[in-house]
């Protein structure tokens, strides 16, 4: 049976079909590394830890890159609040990441790139986007020009001439569109700061994934998984940058977004107090029955968290190891014995091995028959 995957390019199921046969290969957006992971970082590194684990078993050759974004706003903030230097933050938060996903026994990408490790790579990116006239400075600054690049708005079914429209009034007036956005960013005073053409300063945030994913994967490449929230700006924008670089499309075959996370039915935020880490759950509950909790729903559906969902996963987990304890034991029985309550079991098994393989051939559909 062909396995079908929800594209988000095209809004439709399509059945999956490797750029080289027997070959996959992903790129996954990262955590920015500023805090501890949090349950809505947990959702996406699971869920693509799934679908990997998932190809692999069908036979497919993965290779996996996803990136930490070791360089923006929020982690010199917490470097600035603490004294310290931005790569402090940076090491500590990426060392907790791995800490809380190796107990999620989330496997390890192949490649971890950080930003910090390819300015050169993204210089290089976007001195091209210039020369091909699709990218402009304005003193330090360089700006990606939307309009140059016709099929904008392709991934999240937006047009230019909406977005300039809804537009707030007090857009950055040096912008020719008010979507434009920064490639490469001028240094502030206590920033870090790198030697570039356009003189000293630090990658756009969009950049860099376009940058690390062409280095690792080519041109053009399978799977490109993260957040829904990351649809718009960031996915459209790293199909505008890398497309425009290569000249060649599409970049990505199959765009895969995961549903948001609420916690007790509301957006999950720190000023509601509602913000939880994976390690404090995990002070709580079995990393198990959190992997169980969050693949218990499918992963484009919205996902409601709570401690008592949470609880009730860990029963439904119980069940279920209940179960495959229960056939094991019948299992080891002589064949023909256990009678015909065996007999019934042994179909039954069969069935539902047939149907996990159908749900997960539908979009790895992991929450069906839960
Ligand atoms: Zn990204």
């Amino acid at each position: 049976m062909a396995l079908r995957v929800y594209n988000t390019l095209t809004k439709q199921k399509e059945e999956f079909v490797p750029r080289e046969p027997g070959k996959v290969k992903m790129y996954v957006c990262g955590v920015t590394p500023y805090n501890h992971p949090h349950i809505g970082n947990a959702r996406p590194f699971i869920t693509w830890d799934v679908i990997r684990r998932y190809l692999e078993h069908r036979g497919f050759a993965v290779f996996h890159v996803q990136n930490f974004t070791d360089i923006d706003d929020k982690i010199i903030n917490t470097a600035n609040q603490e004294g310290v230097t931005w790569d402090t933050i940076a090491n500590r938060y990426i060392a907790a990441y791995f800490e809380v996903m190796d107990k999620l026994n989330v496997r390890r990408a192949h490649v971890y790139p950080r930003v910090s490790d390819h300015i050169g790579d993204i210089i290089a990116i976007v001195q091209r986007l210039i020369d091909k006239g699709y990218a402009y400075t304005v003193g330090g600054d360089v700006y990606y020009s939307v309009e140059k690049f016709a099929p904008y708005g392709q991934l999240s079914g937006r047009s230019l001439e909406d977005m300039k429209a809804g537009a707030r009034i007090d857009v950055d007036e040096r912008k020719r569109h008010p979507m434009d956005f920064a490639l490469w960013k001028s240094a502030k005073p206590g920033e870090p700061a790198w030697d570039s053409p356009w003189g000293p300063g630090r990658p756009g945030w969009h950049i860099e994934c376009s940058a690390m994913a062409l280095k690792y994967l080519g041109n053009g490449f399978d799977f490109h998984g993260g957040g829904s929230d990351l649809i718009f700006p960031h996915h459209e924008n790293e199909i505008a940058q890398s497309e425009a670089y290569t000249g060649e499309a599409p970049f990505v075959r199959y765009w895969l977004h995961n549903g948001f996370i609420t916690v007790n039915e509301e957006k999950m935020s720190k000023s509601l107090g509602n913000f939880f880490l994976v390690k404090d759950i995990l002070a709580h509950y079995p990393p198990e029955v959190l992997r169980f909790f969050i693949l218990s729903t499918h992963y484009r559906s919205p996902l409601d968290f709570s401690d008592e969902r949470l609880a009730e996963a860990g029963r439904s987990l119980e069940r279920l190891r209940t179960a495959v304890h229960n056939i094991r034991q019948l299992e080891k029985l002589p064949g023909g014995a256990g009678g015909e309550q065996a007999d019934t079991v042994r179909r039954a098994a069969a069935q539902a091995k047939a149907e996990f393989y159908a749900a997960m051939d539908d979009d790895f559909n992991t929450a069906l028959g839960d």
